[in-house]
């Protein structure tokens, strides 16, 4: 039976979005909480982008030393060969790419304003697909933009030729959330069974239907006996109204009506860590958790009125799907209340060893710690507010990574 898989864009569609942005250990951490909640692959950044050089590099590395292990990491790019070799020259180490052109008449029309015909979307994706192959990429997803304004014809087409050229799977973009779950059940499981494609679902929100039709999208591959792999970002931060929230989508294919227990993940998810990843990607992004958010929402597990605080109380299943305890949530939370000592950009060694002593840190010497706070202070100046405990964490871990992600000079 075909499997779901999920691809994770919160460090390239969640970043690219309109008022909002991560600094490059902010985006390091996501990557390690992916990594921990079991995601099969991150796509963490933007090859061709001259200041993400360094991040990627420095992740690749990560992943090298088994830090980030098993999740995959791979870059978006336009599926033009110009970017393939960009990316090659400024990422040698980069392996899994996903290439994305538009493919709707509207975009044909709209956007390349008659400079490029149809014909010429095929011929320039599958020049990229051979020239990411003949640079040693070794797993491609080829994107079709705006999807969902595409005919199906041609859409197949476009599959076709790109697995034709080595490309492992064919993303299915509702870029502007125009599908409905019917017509992506429809269209996704069409493109599976004349592809034989693994189909990659990106799904938004501007009709409200991200999470729905994320799940009706990866059913249509399964039952066109194609595995599914569904985007999502943590939160469903994203452009306009957002992508498929990551939590929300884990829910739905496990604990709703008619997919708990039918569909298979391709890898195991750990539930237990939403609660975490959710709040930091809260904190980094500083946009606030929406109260009624599925799973990791302040009212998700909070009862008031008679009947439900009464039902609840008696049994959690008669009011609730599913427990706190699987969401990683119900620990004590410690808030300090009386004097703090934070590390920022203008700390100095006393108060940055008093805040890492409290988390069992110990330094060798008075040199190792400031050097680590040295680091500590760069990073303050990016985040430009106190980084949480497991960022400091990660810096005194590993100070080398940690300097490259900290570096930004632009390059020539
Ligand atoms: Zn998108």
């Amino acid at each position: 039976m075909p499997k779901i898989y999920f691809i994770d864009v919160t460090n390239r569609d969640g970043v690219q979005t309109a008022k909002l942005g991560l600094s490059k250990l902010e985006k390091t951490m996501i990557n390690i909480y992916l990594n921990e909640m079991g995601v099969f692959q991150s796509e963490f950044g933007f090859p061709t982008t001259k200041h993400e050089s360094l991040y990627l590099k420095a992740n690749l590395e990560l992943a090298e030393m088994g830090v980030l292990q098993p999740i995959r990491l791979g870059g978006w790019i336009r599926a033009i060969v110009d970017d393939v070799e960009t990316a090659f020259k400024l990422v040698p180490d980069i392996r899994h790419l996903n290439l994305s052109i538009s493919t709707s008449d509207q975009m044909l029309k709209g956007k390349f304003q008659g400079r490029k015909k149809k014909d010429d979307l095929i011929s320039e994706m599958v020049a990229a697909v051979d020239a990411a192959k003949a640079l040693g990429t070794e797993s491609i997803g080829v994107n079709a933009e705006d999807a969902s304004r595409t005919g199906l014809d041609f859409l197949i087409k476009f599959g076709l030729a790109a697995k034709e050229h080595g490309a492992d799977r064919l993303r299915y973009c509702d870029t502007l959330g125009y599908d409905n779950p019917f017509t992506i059940y429809e269209t996704t499981m069409a493109l599976a069974e004349n592809t034989g494609m693994s189909i990659e679902i990106h799904c938004h929100g501007d009709l409200g239907m991200a999470v729905g039709n994320s799940i009706a999208g990866a059913k249509g591959a399964i039952d066109g006996g194609q595995d599914a792999y569904i985007n999502t970002t943590v939160n469903g931060i994203g452009e306009r109204a957002g992508n498929a929230d990551l939590v929300a989508v884990i829910l739905a294919i496990t604990k709703s009506k008619g997919f708990a227990g039918k569909c298979q993940l391709g890898n195991p998810i750990d539930l237990s860590k939403s609660a975490k990843i959710a709040e930091f990607a809260s904190y980094a992004f500083g946009v606030a958790i929406p109260m009624n958010q599925p799973g990791v929402g302040a009212n998700a597990f909070a009862h008031s009125s008679g009947i439900h605080a009464d039902g609840v109380l008696k049994d959690p299943e008669n009011y609730e799907l599913y427990s706190f305890e699987e969401l990683g949530r119900g620990e004590p939370v410690k808030v300090e209340t009386g004097r703090e000592i934070i590390a920022g950009q203008y700390s100095g060694i006393s108060g940055f060893s008093h805040i890492m002593g409290k988390m069992d840190v110990k330094f060798a010497d008075r040199e190792e710690a400031s050097e680590i706070l040295e680091l500590v202070r760069y990073a303050n100046v990016e985040s430009q507010k106190p980084l949480v405990g497991e960022e400091l964490l990660f810096i005194a871990k590993y100070p080398k990574i940690a300097r490259k992600l900290l570096t930004l000079t632009p390059l020539e």
